[in-house]
């Protein structure tokens, strides 16, 4: 599912209008940088054409000819209200411009609103690192969001591939899917059709063996997998931005160093990620919440981006000597960060379920919220124990990591 083809009218327009907004013409000083920063990291100079009717059709085979027709007029309207901000912009820049305009909404609406005529700059870099990042430009003070288009891209395909997992329900009367989370369920959906474990594999296997998740093959889902990848992967793509810009928004970047000069993240202290975490988790419900989507499909995209990049890590791990203890110090400690936000963000929602509903109430309902908080993670979990023995049986056929990954860090 794309999440803008579901839009109404009304939140179509705008969203365009906020699109517009962010149009203005930025510092030349601050677009210099970035673009060095994106040439530095490997970025090309492209001109990404849209996407025509038959390009349209491909992506979503499922749509009848009049809703193709509908999807390439607001395609072809977004097109216009879209400014890359750099002649380098990378895959997935567009939707990167969108969730920028759906997360000042929800900045705005959180009554955080900075600088409403100079939100940070949101723009994509190629450099495969699988990151992103919050930076003070030096001089100019701007703000700027950068995301790797590899990571959006590896959250794609993780998330299909999560979703494919899950058996879809006969949907109710009115049309809502219904899917069948519990492990039993899944496992047996494995067995039934391996071709879920192969796509699983084949992100992971793509990404930690070539640096590139697009390496991986594309496939076509049936439309209630797409409609759940489709909101997971929202989820998990806004989370990644949300995040960054509460560094933003936080001050993070306010004092000493007047922001990095080169494009590795700044490794944050963990209590100044949980800082971002919360406020970046708020920004992403919000986001939500205007889709459609409440707090568990939410927080399943939370727990699919932090749970895919530990997975990323134990499969570096694996192919790289053969089992978990493969990780230099540095991708050791990024793994544990991961973990840690995991299970603060856990903390944090339960504290504040806490103080909404009463501590012995939430006690009482813990088992149920926290499974149905936590499907996401119990299937990737599912996911990885199948996958683990198929990358030992790799490192010893000689498989190892992208070169890249060694030299990283
Ligand atoms: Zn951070």
């Amino acid at each position: 599912m794309d999440p803008l083809a579901t839009r109404p009218d009304d939140e179509n327009s705008r969203l365009l209008h906020r699109l517009r907004t962010r149009r203005r013409v930025p510092d030349p000083q601050t677009v210099a940088f970035l673009e060095q920063a994106q040439e530095s990291a490997g970025g090309r100079r492209t001109t990404r054409e849209m996407p025509d009717a038959g390009t349209v059709r491909a992506m979503y085979p499922n749509r009848t000819e009049a809703e193709i027709a509908e999807m390439s007029r607001y395609f072809a309207e977004l097109d216009s209200a879209i400014r890359p901000p750099t002649r380098y912009e990378g895959r997935h820049h567009r939707q990167v411009q969108v969730y920028a305009a759906q997360l000042d909404e929800a900045v705005a609406r959180h009554g955080r609103w900075p600088a409403a005529d100079n939100p940070p700059l949101f723009a994509t870099t190629e450099s495969g690192h699988g990151t992103a990042a919050a930076i003070r430009v030096p001089h100019t003070g701007d703000h700027l969001v950068l995301v790797d288009s590899e990571l959006l891209q590896f959250l794609f395909l993780f998330s299909k591939a999560v979703a494919l997992a899950v058996p879809a329900g006969t949907p109710t009367p009115d049309g809502i899917l219904r899917f069948a989370t519990e492990p039993e369920e899944i496992r047996a959906n494995l067995r039934r059709d391996p071709q879920i474990l192969f796509r699983f594999h084949d992100v992971v296997l793509s990404y930690a063996m070539t640096g590139s998740a697009s390496r991986a093959e594309a496939y076509r889902v049936p439309p209630a997998t797409e409609r759940l990848y489709g909101i997971v992967m929202q989820s998990a793509q806004t989370f990644v931005l949300a995040h960054e810009y509460a560094h933003v928004l936080e001050g993070h970047l306010d004092d000493g160093d007047p922001g990095g000069e080169h494009l590795a993240p700044p490794q944050w202290p963990l209590p100044l990620e949980g800082v971002a975490d919360r406020f970046g988790f708020e920004l992403t419900l919000e986001v939500m919440k205007k889709a459609g989507y409440d707090l568990y499909f939410t927080y399943w995209g939370i727990e699919l981006f932090l749970s895919a990049n530990e997975i990323l890590l134990k499969a570096i791990s694996l192919l790289r000597t053969g089992d978990e203890h493969g990780l230099r110090h540095d991708e050791r400690h990024r793994q544990a960060g991961f973990d840690a936000r995991r299970r603060s963000l856990e903390t944090m929602l339960r504290t504040d379920l806490e103080r909404a509903s009463g501590k012995a109430t939430v006690e009482a309902e813990w088992d149920r919220i926290g499974s149905g908080l936590h499907v996401v993670r119990d299937i990737v979990h599912i996911l990885w124990g199948e996958t683990e023995p198929l990358l030992r049986k790799a490192h010893a056929d000689g498989s190892r990591p992208a070169v890249w990954w060694d030299s990283g860090g």
